[in-house]
Formats: C-alpha cells, sequence, structure tokens
C-alpha cells in the first residue's frame, strides 16, 4: 500500500510532544510491513536539520493557491532516519514556516491552512496518487476536506483519508478568511453545522470538526480517550460532531519505537540495561546525579518529562516536587511551555530551588537529555487532567521507570495500580489515583515511596513488569493496517 502522512511534526527533526513520535514510529511501522511511505512536513528553519540525511532540492515549480493567486513554493527531500520525508518551502513574504518556532505565531491558523493546501497540490502536481493520506491534528484537518472539495474534481480520487485526533485541546478555530486563503469559497456551504462551523462561533471555522466531518475514517490515541470524548463531556465542545459521526471513530493505542526507547541499546546513555541486568539502570542515576549537581545519597529520584501545559497538571506537578523532596527523594524536570505565565513560575521556582543538592529543573526542550532522565530515575510523574494516550509513560516503563499518574485517557489504559488493579502482578506496573488533587495524587506517591524504601524487591518487580510490557507499534500497526484496507474497500 502507498500511505502518506501530511503532518505538523515528525521526530526528531520537528518535534513538539507524541505527535512527532507517531508519524516516525508508525510510518516505520507500515514500511516494516511492506508498505511504501512518504512523510510531507513544512520546512521549517527551526528542525534539527543534523537528523536529515541527503536533502535536496527536488521540486522547484509548486505554485499554491492562496488568496486568489499563486505562491511560490518549493519541495525538499530528505531521509530521517530512513523515513522518506517531503519538505515544503513556502517563499513568500509570509515566511510562514521561518519563524524560528514550530508554533505559537497568531497567524498558525492561516500557516498550517497554507501547508494542508500547499501538500495536497503537491500530490496532485507531481502525479503522487496514494492509496491512503493519513493526516493528524488540527493543522491538517482541512486536507480531507480540501481533498474532497478541489482535488476529486481535479482527478485525484483515488486516496482515502484516515485522521488521526491527538488532542481535541487545539482545534483551529479560525474566521472565514482561511476559506478564501485556501481558496474554498463557498461560506455557505461550509459554514454550516454539519460541516466546518465551529459548535460554538457561528461565524467560525473549525479545521479539527472538518477534518472528523470529511474523512473516511478517525482514530484517537487510545481507546479510554475515544470513549471519553464519545461518551461524556471531555470531549473540547465536539461531542455532537463526535456523536454524528461516532461509527467511524476508533481508538487506536499509540505505540513506541523501541528502536529508539530501548535502554538495551539507547546511544544516548552511559550504561546500556535490560531486565537481565538491571542493576546497570544506577550507572545513570549517577551520571544524571553528576550532570545535575545532585547530591549522591541513597534516595529515590521522581522525575517529569514533558510540555508544562494546564492539561499536564501544573499544579500537580509543582505539589509532587515539593512532597518528593519532603518525603524523602530527589526530582529532576525536564520540560518547556509556550504559555508565558507557567514558564515564568517554572524559570522563578528554578530560581528558588537553585541550590538545593536534591532537585534539578531543567526548562527547555532536549531530546538527548530525556533519554539520560528516563534512564537514571525511578519514578516519573503524569498527573495529568486530560491526556489522549502519553508517551511518556510508555517510555519510562521501557526503562524500568515506575510510572505514577491519574486514571485518565490513555493512562488508564496502560498504567495498572501496584496495589488495586484489577490484574495479575505480573501485569501491574505503576501507581494510580484518581481525584485530580493534592490528596488523590498523594495516595499514589506515598505508596510509590513507601514501597521504593521499604520493599526494594517488590519495586524491583514492578519496574521489571513495566519493562517486559510490550508498548511497541506491533500491535497498533496492525489495527491502523486494518483502518486502511477498511477504508479503501469501501
Ligand atoms: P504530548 O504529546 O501531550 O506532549 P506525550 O506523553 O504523548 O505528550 O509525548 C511527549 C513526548 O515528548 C515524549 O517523547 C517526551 O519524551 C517528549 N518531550 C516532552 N517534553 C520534552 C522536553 N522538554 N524535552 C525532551 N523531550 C520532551
Amino acid at each position: 500500500m502507498y500511505i502518506t502522512m501530511i503532518a505538523s511534526e515528525c521526530a526528531p527533526v520537528a518535534k513538539v510532544g507524541g505527535l512527532a513520535d507517531v508519524v516516525f514510529g508508525l510510518s516505520r511501522e507500515m514500511e516494516i510491513r511492506g508498505n511504501d511511505v512518504e512523510i510531507i512536513l513544512p520546512k521549517y528553519d527551526c528542525m534539527r536539520y543534523d537528523h536529515i540525511y541527503g536533502l535536496e532540492q527536488v521540486y522547484d515549480n509548486l505554485w499554491v493557491p492562496y488568496y486568489n493567486r499563486r505562491v511560490h513554493c518549493s519541495v525538499f527531500f530528505g531521509f530521517v532516519h530512513g523515513r522518506k520525508c517531503f519538505f515544503i518551502d513556502a517563499q513568500f513574504e509570509k515566511n510562514f514556516f521561518n519563524r524560528g518556532t514550530y508554533y505559537g505565531c497568531d497567524d498558525d491558523a492561516e500557516r498550517f491552512a497554507f501547508f494542508s493546501r500547499a501538500a495536497l497540490e503537491f500530490l496532485y502536481q507531481s502525479g503522487k496518487n496514494p492509496d491512503v493520506i493519513h493526516c493528524h491534528d488540527w493543522q491538517t484537518g482541512l486536507v480531507p476536506v480540501m481533498l474532497y472539495e478541489i482535488y476529486q474534481q481535479a482527478g485525484l480520487t483515488h486516496p482515502r483519508v484516515c485522521y488521526t485526533l491527538h488532542n481535541l485541546k487545539h482545534q483551529g478555530v479560525a474566521g472565514e478568511f482561511i476559506l478564501r486563503e485556501t481558496e474554498l469559497y463557498r461560506a455557505d456551504h461550509f459554514i454550516h453545522p454539519e460541516r466546518l462551523q465551529d459548535n460554538f462561533n457561528p461565524f467560525a471555522i473549525n479545521m479539527m470538526k472538518g477534518g472528523i466531518v470529511y474523512s473516511n475514517f478517525v482514530t484517537t490515541v487510545s481507546p479510554r480517550y475515544a470513549d471519553e470524548i464519545k461518551h461524556s463531556s471531555h470531549n473540547a465542545g465536539l461531542g455532537h460532531t463526535l456523536y454524528v459521526h461516532g461509527n467511524k471513530i476508533g481508538g487506536i493505542l499509540n505505540g513506541v519505537d523501541y528502536e529508539i526507547w530501548n535502554p538495551e541499546t539507547d546511544i544516548h546513555i552511559p550504561y546500556n540495561y535490560g531486565v537481565n541486568n538491571i542493576d546497570l539502570k544506577f550507572g545513570n542515576k549517577e551520571v544524571m546525579r553528576h550532570r545535575f549537581l545532585l547530591k549522591n545519597d541513597y534516595k529515590p529520584i521522581v522525575a517529569y518529562i514533558g510540555r508544562l501545559d494546564s492539561q499536564k497538571g501544573v499544579e500537580l506537578i509543582r505539589h509532587a516536587l515539593f512532597y518528593s523532596l519532603e518525603h524523602g527523594c530527589q526530582f529532576v524536570l525536564l520540560g518547556s511551555s509556550p504559555d508565558r505565565e507557567i514558564s515564568n513560575h517554572f524559570i522563578h521556582l528554578k530560581g528558588f530551588l537553585n541550590n538545593n543538592p536534591d532537585c534539578h529543573l531543567e526548562m527547555g526542550f532536549s531530546e538527548e537529555l530525556a533519554h539520560l532522565i528516563y534512564a537514571g530515575s525511578d519514578m516519573i510523574v503524569m498527573p495529568s487532567l486530560f491526556e489522549p494516550c502519553g508517551l511518556t509513560q510508555l517510555i519510562a516503563m521501557k526503562y524500568g521507570t515506575v510510572p505514577i499518574v491519574r486514571e485518565t485517557g490513555g493512562l488508564a489504559d496502560t498504567v495498572f495500580d501496584a496495589d488495586h488493579a484489577y490484574k495479575p502482578f505480573s501485569e501491574r506496573n505503576g501507581y494510580v489515583f484518581q481525584t485530580y488533587n493534592y490528596e488523590g495524587l498523594e495516595s499514589a506517591l506515598s505508596r510509590a515511596i513507601g514501597k521504593w524504601y521499604s520493599y526494594p524487591q517488590y519495586f524491583r518487580e514492578l519496574m521489571i513488569n513495566g519493562m517486559k510490557a510490550d508498548y511497541s507499534w506491533n500491535h497498533p500497526g496492525e489495527h491502523y493496517l486494518n483502518v486502511y484496507n477498511y477504508i479503501r474497500e469501501k
């Protein structure tokens, strides 16, 4: 099968969060299964160009419709750790992808609507005819809309579209101008409750809603999140749309790329280890302490790795930090936030804790450091308010780092409480709490710390259970292939 991924992120070249890992990992899995996969991305100035091999311009004559004129783009090709990637370079005064950042510009909606149009225009003009187009999140929600409303008439009748919702929090809500920008026009047709009209603002269009309405199948990144958004009020205003299209929506748990995230072979950690020589993990703990100037002491290290976003439970992350320090632990945080207030808060906290020998806060994004922290920590906290899937807990488990999580979305599907889960002990792998408050978090964190100190052998078994669990792309790969085949045959 010939599959084209259209996305705003792909690890490790353009990564903000889990979306990037999924685009890379799923593409690789599909290739392993004998499919031909190409990925189309914007050519950002801030990408990790050191991860692209053989980058060259392959197409210089891409003229993309934009407000009734044609904008010149060129397309580059390169391999990202073996994956075939095309990068669209928009060469005009708006410099859409030369902003030194992936997201967070006032015109994000316009930037990614343009990218979606450019990606389809590239497929069309270059004569590419994939069996399946797989697009992701609001940034590429207009792809199926434009495919069926513009490009089918032009002859691009073959591709079917699978659309994955990674997070309903951001939906790409923008003004009618997007219809003029992309030359979809026909506001009466599109700004309609059953098409692109935002469910709250009758004058706005909602790109994610467009993606749901127009694609052939919609997936979200865990069965629990699919259930939550379809059957509870946690649907970010898309409840009606998800209800109407419910029979083409399913949850497929994300996988982890064990080629990259594997403590036995990881090139970023000083001591490789696995279930049979787990003690070597503690060499990484020592190196991490040295690197972060933490005291060498008989204490567990609790970590947080991730975006610092209200979704991730920032006040509970902060509480976990102080609770850990007060209860005989060390704490390491690696995080970044586009939200100035949250970012300033943690920068202030970093200054306040600067001389504390049991604590290190690293503000920023570092793939390399993330590997060391997964390997060097004993526990990881994820007290999320909601969590579509969560890769952090899955990666942590592979590294024998015990997750402490709130029972929501993908966290509920993957972390099973050491004391309370309805599972045999061999499948219990962490600590879980339900209520989003300090007491809830403490109820899980205190049990984890208690076990680490009082029953180290038991704690070790939990680590091993997590390391042995299979959260590779193998099973999700099979499910996605079934979806692709299903929409091809429809
Ligand atoms: P989300 O997609 O909501 O950000 P996930 O848990 O699904 O959360 O995926 C997060 C991914 O991003 C993981 O691979 C994690 O290691 C990585 N990550 C998040 N923040 C950072 C950071 N500051 N530095 C390095 N890696 C990070």
